[in-house]
């Protein structure tokens, strides 16, 4: 192939390859693209709405818990007076009734307004104790109302309280309750979101009220939030580094008229697990698919530019087709042409022949010419130009037949006669290559009708091509080739030419009879033999099929109408 064409075919090649990646991979990418954002803010979003639902209701868990709990307390302040409470056993008996209903209750206490234990029921020895300088008291005397944060006090363990104040003809007391701080802590921790969620509570100081799962224990300081936000209404959610530089995703409220801050906050990594799966299945998509479409586009970039260089040389070779084959037909003139001037000379020859052997009889008769060795030699030269002279213009009489094809002279046709003459003009060529033609020809076979001259044609060219696959198979020997001829189910004439060689693909099967198709190298086949075949045959009225097996053989039938059926 010429340099500039195999450049020009790469161009293609470049051209087609691009574009046969780039159109299907672009909306393919962006597909994933645009499904994976979707995915993915979807995601987020679902994430964070499930952890602000969580906060909500926690908040409004410990709001009600709490709320609960000062009801209690406001319920005994309101049915007992001071006196009532600190009688002997008051206080005992209402701490039962109290703890029977909320068991969360620790303890219960009343103080003068001297700050001074005057009641207590608990697991401590509390009563006489003065509180007067302890935090909570002071908040109480002034609000009215107070719950501390989770503080030792005089029992040395972490708790928290309940306070109301109360006044009793004029003078202050104080009802306290303690609550069971890990009843509490439990209520808040309980929470659970995937593998790291949780929910703790921190003061305003950011001191832990409530344990947290992660690591956190009661009254110590977060390690994490160095700074809470400003007290606010609602709830925020952000994402941030915990002290050991993991990332998490928080959720945070203010409770307790901004004094408690409730955390509920999860790693990111678990919080937003489904994207990290999403982005590896896209990631495996996205290389899976993009290999199947760049191996797609390179096979059938591969297969349309090989048709269409096989195209190409096709185009080629049917141009040097053209050519040889109006050579082929100009020499075909020339040599009707050349055998019908040898013919004239043959004729003259022939009757000056047929004037010298009248001359000798003549001589014979009269006597003047005796016999001899030498007139015996002399006739049997004679016999001989005569042999020659009949073999030349048999020649020359085959070679102007087949010149006159054109003008197709129809007669009736004895296959029983005809298809042994055909055979004997390839036996020496068959018997060269080593193959044996067997003949089985129906005795009394009607005769078929059609021009002599073209239905031999079609029997050459089968032979032919037989004897080419034979070669091709079995070399120069043990090749077979059987030709027949019989009545088929139809009651037509059906001739049969089969052979053992090569065969044929079944993809070049069906175009065995196209013009120009050929499986033989340049030179040896113009691919015109069997489309003229079939053109004949189908002149005639019959039809020409053809079966084979690829390495096994090959076998033409032609079917054509008895004489005088039509
Ligand atoms: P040509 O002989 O010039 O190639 P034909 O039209 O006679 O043209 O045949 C076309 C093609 O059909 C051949 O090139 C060959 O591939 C195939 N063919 C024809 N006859 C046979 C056969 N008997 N066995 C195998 N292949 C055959």
């Amino acid at each position: 192939m010429e340099q500039s064409s195999k450049d020009s075919y790469r161009k293609i090649k470049g051209i087609v390859l691009t574009s046969m990646i780039l159109v299907p991979l672009i909306p393919f990418i962006l597909i994933l693209g645009i499904g994976y954002f979707y995915f993915t803010s979807s995601v987020e979003h679902s994430s964070i709405a499930s952890i602000k639902r969580i906060v909500e209701d926690h908040r409004q868990m410990v709001a009600s818990f709490l709320g609960e709990r000062k009801s209690d307390l406001e319920l005994i302040a309101d049915s007992y007076s001071f006196t009532e409470l600190v009688r002997e056993n008051t206080i005992r008996v209402v701490y039962d009734h109290l703890h029977k209903k909320a068991p969360a209750f620790a303890d219960l206490g009343v103080f003068d307004e001297n700050g001074v234990h005057v009641a207590y029921e608990g697991p401590f020895k509390l009563t006489g104790k003065v509180y007067n300088e302890a935090a909570w008291f002071k908040e109480v005397i002034k609000k009215g109302y107070f719950i501390s944060d989770v503080f030792l006090g005089y029992r040395r363990i972490p708790h928290f309280c309940i306070a109301l104040m109360r006044t009793e003809d004029g003078k202050k007391w104080v009802i306290r309750a303690t609550i069971d701080t890990h009843m509490f802590n439990d209520m808040v921790k309980k929470v659970r979101i995937g593998k790291t969620g949780e929910a703790y509570i921190l003061n305003a100081e950011g001191i832990f009220q409530t344990e947290r799962r992660s690591g956190g224990s009661l009254m110590n300081k977060d390690p994490d939030t160095v700074e809470l936000p400003r007290p606010h209404s609602g709830i925020k959610t952000f994402t941030e580094k915990d002290a050991r530089g993991d990332k998490y995703l928080y959720a945070t409220t203010w409770l307790k008229d901004n004094r408690w801050f409730l955390v509920v906050r999860q790693e990111v990594a678990d919080a937003f697990k489904a994207l990290r799966s999403a982005g590896y299945l896209i990631a495996l998509i996205t290389v899976m698919g993009g290999a199947a479409i760049v191996g797609i586009a390179i096979f059938e970039t591969n297969r349309i530019v090989g048709r269409m260089e096989q195209l190409d040389a096709e185009k080629d070779q049917l141009g040097e087709q053209l050519v040889r084959a109006s050579r082929l037909a100009e020499i075909g003139e020339m040599a009707t042409g050349i055998a019908h001037e040898i013919n004239n000379p043959l004729q003259v020859m022939k009757s000056e022949k047929t004037l010298i052997d009248t001359i000798l009889s003549d001589l014979k008769d009269r006597g003047e010419l005796k016999e001899s060795e030498d007139l015996k030699e002399l006739e049997d030269s004679i016999d001989q130009i005569n042999l020659q002279i009949d073999r030349c213009s048999k020649i020359t009489h085959a070679v102007l037949k087949f010149g006159r094809q054109n003008d197709a002279i129809s007669t009736e046709i004895d296959l029983g006669v005809f298809i042994p003459e055909v055979i004997g003009m390839i036996t020496n060529k068959a018997s060269v290559e080593g193959i044996t033609i067997t003949q089985d020809i129906l005795a009394d076979i009607p005769s078929i009708q059609g021009d002599q001259g073209h239905f031999q044609q079609v029997l050459i060219n089968l032979f032919n091509n037989a004897i080419y696959a034979i070669v091709e198979r079995h070399g120069s020997e043990g090749g077979e080739l059987a030709v027949g001829a019989g009545l088929n189910d139809d009651g037509m004439v059906r001739t049969y030419v089969r052979d053992d060689g090569a065969g044929i693909s079944p993809e070049n099967l069906k175009k065995v009879f196209s013009p120009f198709f050929t499986t033989k190298p340049v030179g040896k086949g113009t691919g015109l033999g069997l489309s003229v075949c079939y053109g004949i045959i189908d002149a005639m009225g019959g039809v020409m099929r053809v079966s084979s097996q690829k390495g096994l053989g090959t076998t033409f039938t032609i079917d054509l109408p008895v004489a005088g059926s039509k």
